[in-house]
């Protein structure tokens, strides 16, 4: 490739990862894209910078053989598994991992294959057994389930999300829209239920100085209560997002003890979440690092720095119930273990907190 190929190769990725950005596949800076150079290269979106943000110099190249790169961008902390494909499959040219909601909560379940339909055409989606994320297991692990399923150009990571293979990038993004589709007919089939994903706020607040701001008038004193107790326990805390989606909603009818499933849960919610039978157990779940608090049967506030930072953990908590929901109404599931959780919720913490450094 010539520098104007580059270049146009490099706008063709950000223009991919707007449209997957737009029909809701990618969101925030979760997931990543890469394209084939050459035998020996690969183009990748950087890491930690929202799709909205992109442009062409910030698309890193590396050599998918050693991993090496050159420039002031860091390449995704997940091209491991980017390189691991390029080099299985050389028809490859394009690929895109995502966190998508129902193909990773269909990953949860333990199983190896998902099968499933798709404009009335059976599909067998592949599971690539779970390994923590940016490890070289993981990528052995995509490696291998991509050999043996070599008819397959979408798989699943375990616990994590997909990876869309194709040898251009309309292939690529199809396997995400079909994966997309299936997982979600399957679940509502395991699941017994319609399966809807986003945040459905109820009573948000904020601190200014040493005052609370809820943002409905009409909070009532029992909910204004637990918001005080949160910015009281919590001095980190500066915005309580109230999610009361179809999913957190069910979640928080049965008390339990939530523990993850999903790698993004462990790195921004906590290594596990109580939900409550009453009241006052409410208030003695507050905790430091965990950055949910259930209601009982109503919803869960998701706690953050910044505005931003608690509707993350929104989203990440509605992801987190619907897999929750399909494991308890499967019967069986693949929970992260609690070692595993707690390097990445430390992992994400550290790193979390140098890029809000470099931002001061
Ligand atoms: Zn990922």
């Amino acid at each position: 490739m010539n520098q104007n190929e580059l270049l146009d190769a490099k706008k063709h990725i950000i223009r991919i990862s707007r449209d997957l950005h737009e029909i809701g596949l990618l969101v925030r800076t979760w997931g990543n894209i890469s394209s084939r150079v050459d035998d020996d290269h690969m183009l990748i979106t950087p890491s930690g910078i929202r799709y909205e943000d992109l442009t062409p110099e910030m698309i890193v190249q590396v050599n998918i053989n050693d991993l090496s790169y050159e420039g002031e961008y860091k390449p995704s902390s997940e091209m491991k598994v980017h390189a691991m494909a390029y080099r299985i499959r050389r028809d490859c040219g394009f690929i895109v991992h995502t966190h998508q909601v129902f193909a990773t909560c269909a990953g949860t379940l333990g199983l190896k294959k998902i099968f499933s339909y798709y404009n009335d055409e059976d599909v067998t989606i592949p599971v690539a057994p779970y390994a923590m994320p940016g490890t070289d297991k993981l990528a052995e692990n995509v490696g291998r389930t991509l050999k043996k399923y070599s008819g397959s150009n979408g798989i699943i990571m375990a616990n994590h999300g997909t990876l869309c293979l194709g040898s251009n990038s309309n292939e690529a993004v199809y396997q995400a829209e079909m994966m997309e589709s299936a997982c979600n007919d399957f679940l509502i089939d395991v699941c017994k239920m319609d399966m809807t994903h986003g945040v459905e706020y109820g009573y948000n607040s904020h601190r200014e100085g040493d005052s609370i701001v809820y943002e409905n008038s009409d909070t009532p004193e029992r909910v204004k209560r637990i918001h005080e107790q949160i910015y009281a326990k919590r001095s980190d805390v500066n915005f309580i997002m109230h999610n009361k989606s179809e999913a957190a909603l069910v979640v928080s009818r049965r008390a339990n003890h939530m523990k993850p499933l999903l790698d993004d849960f462990a790195q921004l919610i906590g290594v596990g979440v109580k939900i409550p039978s009453n009241e006052d157990e409410i208030y003695q779940n507050i905790k430091k690092n965990v950055n949910v608090v259930f209601a009982h049967n109503d919803g869960a506030y998701c706690v953050g720095a910044t505005e931003d930072d608690a509707t993350a953990v929104a989203m990440v908590l509605d992801k987190g119930c619907i897999a929750y929901i399909a494991v308890m109404r499967n019967g069986e599931g693949h929970y992260l273990s609690l070692l595993e959780c707690i390097k990445m919720n430390r992992h994400y913490r550290k790193s979390y907190s140098k890029l809000a450094d470099l931002k001061k």
